[in-house]
């Protein structure tokens, strides 16, 4: 991000009172974390902020402070319609192209308000005012610090935004082990730690709130583990009728398809969950190395997302989704075997 548009995003915040807030559709620890981020920053100047998710997030979520005045698009339309055609300034967080905010897509193009992209996906779209993208990063909630830090106003982040920004840092580097954690990731992190980020309650508010419930649905997903050694890869499949004998909750399969990974040898890993209420299957695919999740997602499975994370749809059946995926597989044997 330029220093032209640092200057203009100033003179704008500085014009602006409305702004909204919107993470990606599904959110995840590091959408919410930067909205949440976003949301106490600029609140705590004296702007009227509401950040709109467009549609619910994890409960191992609804701990952050400021959790419980997120707005959630589907659940209340013509309100959210309403700020969003006020708002002067919109930031999108953690998302690159505008379909990834579902339903909110049409509201979002016709509002007159400044957009603010602040994003970590490769390959960004242009429908920002002012983009600030960057795929070295390993965490939109990374950037949001260090957009903070381009406005010069460190000195400002309390401890509800280091909560918040150190929660997204955490849950998109898996808890600083990926490849996208950098040094400066940790020298972030440190800094929201002195600033009142309390990494010990933050692990255990994420990690470990399972539900009884939820760990044995995670004991189902690996009993339905399929490894293909040559191709080292590992899929993982949950049907509706698993998820409902376990009382599914949203967030409740977060996670799982890392164990995949955990198999020594693997590289590619995927879970395929069965949503028959929305008649599709949602994917999601992990890598390790320099195999393409993002353009396996892309190409094959209407979806896309990072390097060594992304996720997907299929409008098949599950079995036909799989059958699909194995049928697939081979076209990648030079990334994928020895
Ligand atoms: P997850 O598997 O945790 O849902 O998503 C992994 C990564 O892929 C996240 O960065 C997420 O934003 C991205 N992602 C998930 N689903 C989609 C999708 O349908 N389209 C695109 N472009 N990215 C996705
Ligand atoms: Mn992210």
């Amino acid at each position: 991000m330029i220093e032209q548009s640092i200057l203009e995003i100033t003179s704008a915040l500085s014009r602006a009172n409305k702004i909204v807030v919107v993470p990606h559709k599904g959110p995840d620890g590091d959408a919410i974390g930067s909205s949440l981020g976003i949301y106490h920053f600029l609140k705590d100047k004296g702007h009227e902020v509401t950040v709109i998710a467009p549609n619910d997030f994890p409960q191992f979520l609804k701990w952050l402070p400021g959790s419980e005045d997120i707005l959630i698009y589907e659940n209340q339309k013509d309100h959210c319609d309403q700020l969003i055609d006020a708002a002067e300034i919109v930031f999108t967080l953690d998302f690159n192209m505008l379909e990834r905010s579902g339903d909110m897509e049409v509201p979002l193009r016709e509002t007159q308000a400044t957009f603010i992209m602040i994003d970590h996906h490769p390959e960004p779209s242009d429908y920002a005012d002012h983009t600030y993208s960057d795929a070295t990063m390993s965490s939109t909630c990374q950037m949001v610090y260090k957009f903070i830090q381009k406005l010069r106003a460190v000195k400002q982040i309390t401890p509800s935004i280091a909560t918040c920004l150190y929660t997204g840092i955490m849950t998109d580097t898996g808890s600083f082990r990926y490849r996208s954690t950098s040094a400066e990731t940790h020298m972030v992190i440190a800094d929201l730690i002195e600033k009142g980020a309390d990494n010990t309650t933050i692990h255990q508010n994420v990690y470990d709130t399972f539900s009884q419930n939820r760990l044995q649905l995670l004991g189902v997903a690996l009993q339905n583990l399929r490894v293909n050694k040559e191709l080292r890869t590992a899929y993982i499949t949950l049907s509706q009728e698993e998820l409902d004998r376990y009382n599914f909750q949203k967030g409740d399969t977060e996670g799982f398809v890392n164990y995949g990974l955990a198999l020594e040898g693997v590289i590619f890993a995927v879970i395929f969950i069965e949503h028959k209420v929305e008649g599709l299957i949602k994917m999601s695919l992990r890598s390790k190395g320099t195999f393409s999740v993002n353009k396996f997602a892309r190409a094959h499975f209407h979806g896309g997302g990072h390097l060594n994370a992304a996720g997907g749809k299929s409008n098949l059946s599950l079995e036909d989704t799989v059958t699909k995926f194995n049928t697939l597989l081979p076209e990648y044997r030079e990334e994928l075997a020895i």
